[in-house]
């Protein structure tokens, strides 16, 4: 190769070398952007998703697909529509091997290990239960003691057999009904999370009614993502908390409640008696996955304080917050709590 010919080539191949670099720092610097849905119905509650990504088009894509992630676990697993996978499995596997999706079998598993865990206190065959704790929401009127006796009949965690080599699902007693209104907002957290990670998103927040799961870069210019825990007496935020890559969720009675003669009683029953657990007001949860945080909010708000308390201290990645009936000015806190509490 002549010389001249030699330079022209190396001083082409250096200017393109030297643009494509150029290229690359440019859209690195370029700031993200950080996009939020706003509110809209989901799962019985309300969802809110935030999205940090490179650009707004990623971020709405992000946000379509969360919903989309929500959208479908509702319709496998919402007990209340009868056309929902859940409602089929309960009416259909009384004494046979019912065949379900992998999502729908992995919370089913999931579920009957947090009752392993909670010794019965967390329990998705609580839905006969929760059927008459609904009749009261309607009519005010307390179940009879036949109602809840026959009730109690029909619950309990190890009539669900899971057959774990074919996937399959069956229940051993007529009548038994699941209910994952206490696991599956965390498990939908988790996929949507999953999904906008797999979008491109930088960072994200998925909240599904204090279901609230985060990764990723928080919104500039903060270092972490902040959430506000809700005191459960007023409208007002109680203690703010920051996660990274974690998750949140608060069980309580202060927004669903049936009321019977002048009486508060909370959505969340002890399976072992179908009355409402009422020692705690209010039970936040902190662990690594939204499903934990969600099951276990709920466990505790059935094992009351003490027996609470002791399950979180047992597990190594799990820290709670408790506020008790009888001193609601009182934050209850396990000992690493106070690593996310900024005030
Ligand atoms: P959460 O708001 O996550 O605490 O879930 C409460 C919902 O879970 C209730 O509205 C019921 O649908 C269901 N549930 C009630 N009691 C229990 C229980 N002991 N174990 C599992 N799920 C429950
Ligand atoms: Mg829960």
């Amino acid at each position: 190769m002549k010389k001249r010919t030699f330079e022209i080539l190396f001083s082409l191949l250096f200017g393109l070398a030297l643009l494509a670099a150029l290229w690359q720092t440019a859209s690195r610097n370029r700031t993200p952007v950080t996009e939020s849905s706003g509110f809209h119905p989901v799962m019985g509650t309300l969802a809110q998703v935030t999205v940090v990504a490179p650009d707004q088009r990623i971020a709405q894509i992000c946000i379509k697909t969360a919903f989309e992630t929500m959208a479908q676990i509702n319709q496998s697993m919402n007990d209340r529509d009868p056309k929902s996978e859940l409602s089929e499995l309960s009416r259909t596997a009384f004494g046979k091997e019912a065949p379900v999706s992998p999502d729908l079998f992995a919370v089913l598993c999931a579920s009957q290990e947090y009752s392993r865990l909670s010794g019965g206190a967390f329990d998705i065959t609580v839905g006969p239960e929760v059927a008459l704790w609904r009749q009261m929401e309607k009519t005010g009127i307390r179940p009879t003691p036949e109602q809840l006796e026959d009730a109690r009949a029909k619950v309990g965690y190890e009539k669900m057999i899971l057959n774990l080599q074919s996937q399959t699902v069956q229940l051993a007693k007529e009548g038994m009904k699941l209910d994952l209104g206490g696991i599956a907002k965390g498990f939908a957290v988790d996929l949507a999370i999953e999904a906008i990670r797999q979008k491109g998103a930088l960072g994200g927040m998925v909240d599904i009614g204090g279901n609230i799961r985060c990764f990723g870069r928080p919104p500039a210019p903060a270092k972490d993502w902040i959430i506000g825990l809700q005191n459960p007496q007023a409208e007002t935020v109680l203690k703010r908390i920051k996660l990274n890559d974690f998750s949140i969720a608060t069980s309580g009675d202060y927004r669903r409640y049936a009321e019977s003669e002048g009486k508060k009683y909370s959505h969340i029953l002890n399976p072992a008696t179908g009355d409402s657990a009422n020692e705690l007001i209010s039970v936040t949860i902190l662990a690594p996955t939204a499903m934990e945080a969600d099951a276990l909010s709920t466990a505790v708000s059935v094992m009351g304080k003490q027996r609470g308390l002791a399950l979180i201290d047992s597990l190594d990645e799990a820290e709670a917050l408790l506020i008790t009936a009888d001193r609601p000015d009182e934050l209850i806190q396990t000992s690493r709590a106070a690593d996310f509490l900024i005030d």
